[in-house]
């Protein structure tokens, strides 16, 4: 069966192909998503919900702050709720102290110092042994278990067909083939996150892809409300923004001396709280082309003390589960056109909640120059 009629098919519902598919029919294009599942439950249901847009630099920033305007517009218009309550970075040492007052300098409002009585009352508990903190107003949250779900309905109000539980098979210029039959379009982006290698494994290698699986706990809240997401010293080796200031290599010396298995586990110690009241904790990063299927029980279990020490208080898990994104040495980024009319569209750096609706914009801007 050969479906007609899209002008545009969108492989996959999570963030990046939902970000597609709303610049898409904003655009006035008809536009089809396929998803394999019933549902989306891949990465973009899995994470924080933090949109992290004031710890980025470059082209990164760039687009995480179109990424937030594009946030605050659609939660108007989807009824979507938008926490504006920023981050809180939480340093522990000098040196992640001296790090917070670099990056207070640079970017000026963007950064607030706190001390840490301020912090304390931001943050609706008082971490022990806190040393400073920044607090990053501009930063933005949403429930990932339920912002996809949400997404996807409103673009069906605008006119977005669905096909779930629908697998795509195989892509050719114009054509789509699926588990359902095939759709005819005239252009494809393909935002299968991670699984880019399924369909293009040449694209695949020649960006050195990989899988970067996480682990995650969810635990009640020991304090009431936590209104902001928190990042701690961890956070300041991710993020370009952080680890872009001089005092970043001594907070990897510290924690190397201090702490080396938090870096041997990739942990990048954070928080935000769930509408519930509960916390999502994490994370630990392991990278391989291939997922290990085996969990190691170190990584939750110091995930869970690191985040005990911060909050001075025993915690009680409640769920756990894990994430895997696409991750790529070479750039934040995979945007290509490996066959006429059919573009792969990923985020090859862990923050899509942050960037994609930045990214979907660039890059629909663009196909709809060529088309
Ligand atoms: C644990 C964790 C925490 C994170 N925290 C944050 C955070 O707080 N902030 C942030 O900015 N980013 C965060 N990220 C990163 C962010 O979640 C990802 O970058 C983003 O969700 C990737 O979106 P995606 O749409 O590319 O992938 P996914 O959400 O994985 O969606 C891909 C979709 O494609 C579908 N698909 C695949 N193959 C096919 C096929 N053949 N046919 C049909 N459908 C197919 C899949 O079923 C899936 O639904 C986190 C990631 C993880 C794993």
């Amino acid at each position: 069966m050969v479906e007609l009629g899209s002008d545009l098919v969108v492989v996959g519902a999570g963030i990046v192909g939902l970000s597609h598919a709303l610049h898409a029919v904003r655009a006035g294009l008809r536009v089809t998503v396929v998803e394999r599942d019933e549902r989306a439950v891949g990465a973009s249901v899995r994470n924080f919900g933090h949109i992290c847009t004031t710890a980025q630099a470059g082209e990164v920033l760039e687009l995480a702050e179109a990424a937030r305007e594009e946030w605050l517009r659609l939660g108007a218009e989807a009824a979507l709720p938008i926490l504006e309550h920023g981050t809180v970075v939480v340093a522990r040492t000098g040196a992640q102290a001296r790090l917070l007052e670099e990056f207070a300098a640079e970017r000026g409002d963007a950064v607030r110092p706190l001390t840490s009585r301020a912090a304390g009352e931001l943050l609706g508990f008082a971490p022990p042994g806190i040393a400073a903190a920044a607090h990053l107003p501009a930063d933005l949250r949403v429930d990932p278990l339920t912002a996809s779900a949400r997404i996807a309905a409103h673009l069906e109000g605008l006119g977005v067909v669905f096909r779930w539980r629908t697998n795509v098979l195989a892509l050719e210029p114009g054509l789509v083939s699926t588990t359902r039959g095939t759709i005819r379009t005239a252009r494809t982006v393909v935002a299968v996150g991670h699984d880019v290698d399924r369909f293009f494994p040449d694209v695949a290698d020649e960006h050195r892809l990989v899988r970067c699986r996480l682990r995650m706990l969810e635990v009640d809240a020991p304090a009431g409300a936590v209104p902001p997401a928190v990042l701690t010293g961890t956070s300041m080796l991710r993020y370009d923004g952080l680890s872009q200031q001089p005092s970043a290599a001594d907070v990897r010396a510290e924690l190397l001396a201090g702490s080396p298995a938090l870096l041997e586990q990739g942990v990048n110690l954070m928080l935000t709280q769930r509408p519930d009241g509960r916390l999502v904790i994490g994370d630990t990063h392991h990278s391989a082309v291939t997922e290990d299927p085996f969990e190691d029980e170190t990584s939750d279990a110091l995930v869970l003390a690191e985040m005990e020490r911060l909050f001075g208080a025993p915690l009680t898990v409640r769920r756990r589960w894990r994430g895997v994104y696409a991750s790529s040495p070479k750039a934040p980024f995979l945007v290509t056109e490996p066959i006429p009319g059919v573009t792969v569209a990923s985020v090859t750096t862990g923050i899509g909640m942050t960037t994609a609706l930045g990214l979907a914009k660039r890059t629909l801007a663009g196909l709809l120059v060529t088309t």
